[in-house]
């Protein structure tokens, strides 16, 4: 019998997770990914000065598989524990339960970074199957009850397919999957919040004795100093950081001008911190427009089109990479019960 075939769409940790999952049990998976690189919202920027985090900014495990997986990650080098020294501010709106659990290293659950970039996290995941780079699927077309093809941005056309696993961002999910079933409708109400994400190497170290400060301003949610990387192209460079800015200042910002986020953010940092700070070597701005999932699917996955075609993502549990973790587990056993049984 010829082997199974499924595309997985978004080469991020749920994505990556699914495909490895049934590439494991035999199945033939190809990942479709739009960007470059892999990793999604693990992500780490190269620049002349060094490398940046400019995504997720460390992991925790709570969920006993997922511990194994960094345990694992960690024996192959693709992780390390990571203990700042953390400032602990008030975050915007807080109540007394939203206090964060967390406090460097006093922390609760311990903090990991992938090594020596948090995109290489990920490297567990990678097995030898076959990875569509630059590819951003446009949309999913039945061919027969049980098959699929996928259509890309470039007019190329994949498949057919026995089953496919959409990991993006729940509303560019919504999009390729509500057209086939209403059983995708629900994704519609999930809320994902946007995140302005600032990367600065400075030419002198920041005066503080904090490697990162958690809401130190309304305006800023995140600020961390890179620890850990000592790349060749850090060591020419002092001190880098990575601002996040708000939830509710990147949505009220977010159509702005990289520049003026940038002199914007970079003030806020001053007024909060009270420090000068020193002359910037380079400095530049991302904007995520869907960062982190404030309101959940509350479900692990969703599948239609009788069990072949499954939504997987963050989204569907939480805000954080566990979650995508757990989600394209979840996605690729509901794939396997469909598929074999
Ligand atoms: C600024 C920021 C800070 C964060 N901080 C933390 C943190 O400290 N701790 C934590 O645990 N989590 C954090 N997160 C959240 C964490 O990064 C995510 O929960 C997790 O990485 C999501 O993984 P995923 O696979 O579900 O989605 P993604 O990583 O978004 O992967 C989806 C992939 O799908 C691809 N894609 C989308 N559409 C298409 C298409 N049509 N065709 C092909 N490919 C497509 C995308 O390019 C992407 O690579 C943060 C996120 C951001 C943005």
């Amino acid at each position: 019998m010829p082997p199974i075939k499924i595309a997985v769409i978004g080469a991020g940790m749920a994505g990556l997770k699914a495909a490895s999952t049934l590439h494991k049990v035999g199945m033939d998976i190809t990942v479709f990914e739009k960007s470059r690189g892999l990793g999604g919202r693990l992500a780490s920027r190269r620049t002349e000065f060094g490398h940046f985090n400019h995504g997720a900014q460390y992991i925790t495990a709570r969920h006993p598989g997922f511990n194994t997986f960094l345990q694992q990650a960690t024996d192959h080098n693709a992780a390390q524990e990571w203990q700042p020294n953390l400032h602990r501010g008030t975050p915007p709106d807080a109540t007394p339960s939203d206090a964060p659990t967390h406090a460097g290293n006093l922390a609760l659950d311990p903090w990991y970074q992938g090594v020596p970039q948090m995109n290489k996290l990920i490297r567990p995941l990678v097995e030898p199957f076959e990875i569509q780079k630059q590819h951003r699927i446009t949309s999913i077309e039945p061919l027969t009850p049980q098959t699929f093809m996928l259509h890309d941005d470039l007019d190329g056309e994949f498949g057919p397919f026995d089953g496919v696993i959409v990991t993006a961002p729940a509303p560019q999910t919504a999009e390729l999957l509500r057209p086939l079933s209403s059983r995708f409708d629900p994704i519609g109400d999930v809320v994902i919040a946007p995140c302005w994400s600032v990367m600065a190497a400075f030419k002198k170290p920041l005066p503080t004795a904090f490697d990162a400060m958690l809401y130190p301003s309304p305006e800023i949610s995140w600020a961390a100093r890179s620890t850990q990387n000592k790349d060749i192209f850090h060591r020419r460079t002092p001190d880098h950081w990575v601002l996040h800015a708000s939830p509710n200042w990147s949505r009220d910002h977010l159509e702005e001008d990289k520049d003026r986020v940038i002199e914007k953010l970079l003030s806020a940092l001053r007024t909060a911190s009270g420090i000068k700070l020193p002359d910037l070597q380079t400095v530049q701005a991302h904007r995520w427009r869907y960062a982190r999932t404030e309101i959940p699917l509350g479900r692990s996955h969703l599948n239609g089109m009788n069990g072949r075609v499954i939504a997987a993502g963050d989204w569907c549990l939480g805000a954080r990479v566990e979650a995508a973790w757990r989600s394209g587990q979840s996605a690729a056993h509901a794939m396997i019960e469909t598929l074999i049984g």
